[in-house]
């Protein structure tokens, strides 16, 4: 199975030699800047399986779960396409609105609820976390 995606303008392209390992709904409170007021939609994968053409930027920041991330996005275009937690260098989630074929991210949780505006559109036929989930693998 390959998987493919990029940025808005192209300028960042991707290749990812494995099948998803979860994708998950996220309301926390940076995602809502990122998203644009709403949750980001999140896919994991091993990191070992991406492979990226184009230049990055990484802006690093602590989150709330108290873990320091590394939210890499494309200079260009700003489109935010990948997530990594430096605890878990081996998982990568890759915004899931990148992924050419999006289908192949239907979310199995909500997490960060507790962030949430009182507005959000909360699935509620999937399983939804106050805080962070478990690690995914
Ligand atoms: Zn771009
Ligand atoms: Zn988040």
């Amino acid at each position: 199975m390959e998987i493919t995606g990029g940025c808005l303008c192209k300028a960042v392209r991707y290749r990812v030699s494995a099948v998803p390992i979860v994708t998950r709904v996220c309301w926390c409170r940076l995602c809502q800047y990122v998203g644009a007021g709403s949750a980001t939609v999140n896919t994991c994968f091993p990191s070992s399986a991406i492979e990226v053409a184009g230049e990055l930027s990484d802006y690093r920041s602590v989150a709330d779960s108290g873990n320091v991330m590394h939210r890499r996005f494309c200079p260009l275009c700003g489109t935010h396409l990948f997530s990594e937690a430096e605890v878990r260098p081996h998982l990568t989630f890759i915004r899931s609105g990148t992924l050419d074929d999006r289908e192949i991210a239907k979310p199995a949780t909500t997490i960060w609820t507790s962030q949430a505006p009182t507005w959000a559109c909360i699935d509620a036929t999937i399983p939804r976390l106050a805080g962070q989930a478990p690690p995914a693998a």
